[in-house]
């Protein structure tokens, strides 16, 4: 189990307090009526499964409710980074831009 600091409350807690909201860059299309049958079901069920450093999207549900951002180990689940969102930018190139690379080869 997971213990996260939420950085709006200040105080870890058991992962069982958050929700758990997806990988950080992943955007929600703006027209999604005009996706196929086929990007549609991309877009819902499809996942990159990284190994390595991920940055992911989670809410202190049973707390603040506040969403945040967290920069995760999956192999180790090690929490490398805790954020707001107004702390990080949107797009995944500017971020890798910062840190020279979020994503290990698998
Ligand atoms: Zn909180």
């Amino acid at each position: 189990m997971l213990r996260i600091k939420c950085p709006y409350c200040g105080s870890a807690r058991d992962e069982d307090e958050f929700t758990f909201g997806g990988p950080y860059d992943r955007v929600r299309p703006l027209a999604p009526q005009e996706l196929s049958d086929e990007q549609w079901a991309d877009f819902l069920f499809t996942r990159d499964n990284i190994r390595g450093n991920l940055l992911e999207r989670w809410r202190h549900t049973f707390g603040c409710r506040q969403w945040f951002g967290i920069e995760r180990d999956t192999v180790s689940h090690e929490i490398r980074r805790i954020f707001t969102f107004a702390e990080m930018p949107r797009q995944m190139s500017a971020v890798n831009q910062v840190d020279g690379g979020l994503h290990e080869a698998a």
